[in-house]
């Protein structure tokens, strides 16, 4: 065993175009950008929707969805996660449209699985910075 304190996990930094997101998820509720043309949903990092368009505007979200894809990290990146071993990473099919990667927490690794229903839950992790992470419906 070391006396080596562990890392703070890496966590957001906000800019002009995300804020709103991570601040809404502080306060518990998950917000999507919607492209004003075609309707499509994505998360806050994209600019611009697929169709072109660039007059977005924010969405409120239920948070349910469903695991899209997954996968299991049994190897730390960063010694910052290795408490948390094993751990999923997901990518999340929100009902109310767009994806979103977060973690599936409240639940063993492998009782994760393709389609499982799933609702998000929030951690803060500084002023005004909420993460939506998602647990089993
Ligand atoms: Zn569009």
């Amino acid at each position: 065993m070391s006396d080596t304190p562990i890392p703070a996990k890496p966590s957001p930094s906000p800019g002009d175009a995300t804020a709103p997101f991570w601040a809404a998820c502080a306060e518990g509720r998950l917000r999507l950008r919607a492209c004003t043309a075609c309707g499509a949903r994505f998360t806050p990092t994209r600019a611009a929707c697929g169709c072109g368009c660039t007059r977005l505007e924010w969405v409120e979200a239920s948070g349910r969805g469903t695991v899209f894809s997954y996968t299991v990290v049994h190897r730390a990146p960063d010694p910052a996660f290795r408490a948390e071993l094993p751990y999923v990473i997901a990518i999340v099919a929100l009902e109310d449209g767009g994806r979103l990667m977060s973690n599936v927490i409240g639940c063993a690794a492998d009782a994760v699985r393709i389609g499982l229903p799933v609702r998000a839950v929030y951690e803060t992790v500084g002023e005004g910075v909420g993460v939506p992470k998602f647990t089993p419906a």
